[in-house]
């Protein structure tokens, strides 16, 4: 027996109607007991259904004698028993265009119709009770607080030639570790100072910082994907070995939304669409522009740097919901 079996939403009808009765007996019957659908029998047994809109249409053509519901009726009938569950049913309902089901017991006895309106109060009923069947789950937030990624020649000036930097803990995705070794900042107004380091190495050294940071640095940077640094303006980073002077690699990171591929079926979206994403609570805001990144290897987690999650009042841990999609991955 299904969970949702059609009978819990079927109309129980006790109401059925012979196949020699007349188009005005059958009007009059659903007149009386505010019904659109009558199952018709003969002899006990299931012929087909007829449909006030059946009637309609032989009442609108002249006739020369009183028709019989046997004219009107469709005889192809969709019969279903009653612990079928009402997901089939409505989706072969779908499928096969049928406005009734007819529903019949273990004797084939009628016993009650479903109709496309109790498949609506049927859907508005599941809605109300089940909305996590329907609403995609709520995203978690990680907050980014300002970091460089490391290139090996720049990790060898800052801390030694050829020196392994220990992990300290786990960041939100998989195989990403915020090392217990930090650096310093130099820009032209300001220092930053015992900034983490988050590893692997890269190709290309990349300093992520908040809008805030870069301001309090004197430089102006970017809103950009990370490894996308052509253009971006440099800093000084300071080491226990050394400096490095960066010409560039400065960015503050586009927020963007890490999943699986299971995880973008449920929000019906695909790898680098730009979605929109819900804060609720007292700084209720609407994110746009937030680049959906989907790779197996990814945790679900939209990345957020401190200024954007200050501002919206989240902290790490805290949640948004799937706003819907901004503008699809071209
Ligand atoms: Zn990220």
């Amino acid at each position: 027996m299904s969970e949702h079996p059609i009978s819990r939403y079927m109309t129980r009808q006790p109401w059925t109607i012979r196949k020699d009765a007349t188009l005005v007996d059958a009007r009059t019957l659903m007149r009386e007991h505010g019904i659109r659908h009558l199952p018709v029998l003969d002899a006990g047994r299931l012929q087909g259904v007829i449909s006030d809109r059946d009637l309609h249409l032989l009442e609108a053509l002249p006739a020369s004698e009183p028709l019989t519901v046997e004219d009107a009726m469709s005889e192809d009938t969709y019969v279903t028993t009653a612990g079928e569950s009402v997901a089939n049913v409505v989706e072969r309902m779908a499928d096969r265009r049928r406005g009734s089901v007819v529903i019949v017991d273990d004797h084939a006895r009628v016993v009650g119709i479903f109709t496309t309106i109790d498949a609506m109060q049927a859907l508005a009923e599941i809605v109300r009770r089940e909305p996590d069947a329907v609403a995609p789950p709520p995203i978690p937030v990680g907050v980014s607080a300002r970091h460089v990624h490391l290139s090996r020649a720049h990790c060898d000036v800052l801390f030694g030639p050829g020196v392994l930097l220990s992990p300290r803990h786990e960041v939100s995705q998989p195989h990403q570790f915020v090392m217990a070794q930090r650096i310093d900042l130099i820009g032209p107004h300001g220092e930053l100072h015992d900034v983490a380091i988050i590893n692997p190495l890269r190709n290309e050294t990349q300093v992520e910082l908040a809008r805030t940071d870069a301001i309090h640095l004197g430089i102006t940077a970017p809103v950009r994907e990370s490894g996308h640094l052509a253009g971006t303006p440099g800093l000084r980073l300071r080491g226990p070995c050394g400096e490095v002077e960066l010409d560039h690699g400065a960015i503050l990171a586009q927020r963007h939304v890490h999943m699986t591929p299971d995880d973008a079926q449920a929000y019906g979206v695909h790898d680098r669409d730009i979605i929109q994403v819900r804060v609720a609570g007292a700084r209720e805001m609407v994110l746009g522009d937030v680049v959906v990144r989907v790779s197996p290897e990814f945790a679900l987690d939209l990345h957020l740097d401190t200024d954007e999650a200050n501002a919206a009042g989240l902290d790490d841990g805290g949640t948004v919901s799937f706003a819907g999609i901004e503008r699809r991955a071209g």
